[in-house]
């Protein structure tokens, strides 16, 4: 790690690099997690550690995802997911618990996650979740496959759409991704029940202020 800080999105870009070498060079578009999970034990991201354990369901409720260090033994970690959650939003999690793991561990033993806490709880917290999630996205999602798969397509929502497919992600993470990366002036705006959630905007679109147009404005 030379010393330099390690960013959530260089940590994931290093793991992807690990695993194609292990894969003999391959780059498959589906990240396989359980290897990811399995390897980082013996890697400069897992020192003192001799097993993540799971991923296994969680049973308490109020929880979309964990990662807790085992009090019987400190050098075993756990990863738990909600099993009620879609096959790609437990991927999602499973990824995201994999950033605290390689991210945050020295600062705590035990990490529950909601859906929510990137955008409540201390100051702290929620930039720990904000950086296991960017982490998660580029470990799912890599930036060179990213790349390729986009360049020279018309990119409209049918085609991000299968492209979520094609990642075994949901359409709101390859959203997500999409904006961080796009040049387009484009804005994400997630709604829930009636409420705005959330907005993301791509440099772009911070940069020129883009306005979104909604009903009723002239
Ligand atoms: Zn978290």
């Amino acid at each position: 790690m030379n010393g330099d800080v390690l960013t959530p999105s260089r940590a994931a870009i290093n793991i992807v690099k690990w695993l194609r070498t292990y894969l003999g060079g391959s780059a498959p578009l589906i990240t396989d997690l359980d290897l990811v999970r399995q390897m980082l034990p013996g890697s400069p991201y897992g020192k003192g550690v001799t097993a993540i354990k799971g991923p296994a369901a969680i049973t308490w409720s109020g929880c979309e995802g964990a990662l807790v260090r085992n009090p019987e033994n400190p050098t075993e970690w756990g990863i738990f997911y909600h099993p009620d959650a879609r096959a790609e939003r437990q991927r999602f999690t499973v990824a995201h618990e994999l950033g605290h793991f390689v991210l945050h561990r020295e600062r705590t033993t035990d990490f529950q996650c909601a859906s929510g806490s990137v955008y409540s709880g201390s100051d702290a917290l929620a930039l720990m979740e904000r950086e296991a999630n960017v982490f998660a996205s580029h470990l799912l999602m890599p930036g060179d496959l990213f790349t390729q798969a986009i360049r020279d397509t018309t990119v409209d929502l049918r085609f991000l759409s299968e492209l979520a497919t094609r990642f075994a992600v949901s359409f709101e993470a390859l959203c997500i991704r999409f904006i961080e990366y796009t040049e387009l002036r484009a804005i994400l705006i997630c709604w829930d029940n009636g409420f705005l959630d959330y907005e993301c905007r791509s440099a772009t679109a911070r940069r020129t202020r883009a306005k979104v147009k909604r009903e009723g404005d002239c």
